[in-house]
């Protein structure tokens, strides 16, 4: 299994990645809970993210590539993984084709058993979902940046891994259960 899990800020992406990763017994990874714990550890790295985190903005390219090269380095990684919230911009997802060719020494990312999950949710859900859940950036104003930093640098990865027959679309607007059994059916062909 090797997953990526798409969807604005507020789709269930991080839940149903957790759940799933925990019955395949597969890592979750979330760069958004290691930026967090790099915060909360005042490294380096938490230092210079947390203003792009605390505005909504996405952190710079750069800091993300190094914390993803070495977690997939794991010993853990190697039986697969679901991503959650990597890649979020073009060169990410080029970065990453790069990083799983090395890996796996396939030749281009196309040939990658890698599946990129698209959960869709309306906008006035999101933005609902996201008030009650009340992390620190959570308020209304860095959750409407949030999503317009989603349409404009996140969104284009939907076209980027549907042209290359990666995409798998479902319909997050439901009870989190009905969702959780849609996504074990399609991917992993239990129903
Ligand atoms: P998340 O928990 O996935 O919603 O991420 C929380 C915040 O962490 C985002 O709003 C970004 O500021 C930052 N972040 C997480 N993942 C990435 C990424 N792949 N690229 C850039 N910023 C990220």
């Amino acid at each position: 299994m090797q997953l990526i899990f798409m969807g604005p800020p507020g789709a269930g992406k991080g839940t149903q990645a957790q759940l799933l990763a925990a019955l395949w017994k597969i890592p979750h990874i979330s760069t958004g809970d290691i930026l967090r714990a790099c915060v909360v550890a005042k490294t380096d790295l938490g230092q210079k993210a947390q203003s792009y985190m605390d505005r909504g903005e996405l952190v710079p390219d750069e800091l993300l590539m190094d914390i993803v090269q070495e977690r997939m380095n794991q010993p853990d990684a190697r039986a697969g993984w679901i991503l959650d919230g990597f890649p979020r911009t073009v060169a990410q997802a080029a970065f990453f084709d790069k990083l799983l060719c090395d890996v796996e020494g396939s030749t281009s990312g196309k040939d990658c058993a890698l599946r990129a999950v698209n959960l869709d949710v309306p906008d006035n859900v999101l933005v609902a979902r996201l008030l009650s859940r009340g992390r620190q950036d959570d308020n209304e104003e860095t959750i409407r940046r949030r999503l317009q930093v989603y349409r404009e640098q996140t969104e284009p990865l939907i076209d980027f891994y549907s042209g290359r027959q990666q995409l798998v679309a479902v319909d997050g607007d439901r009870a989190m259960e009905l969702v959780t059994a849609e996504l074990q059916q399609v991917l992993s062909g239990d129903s």
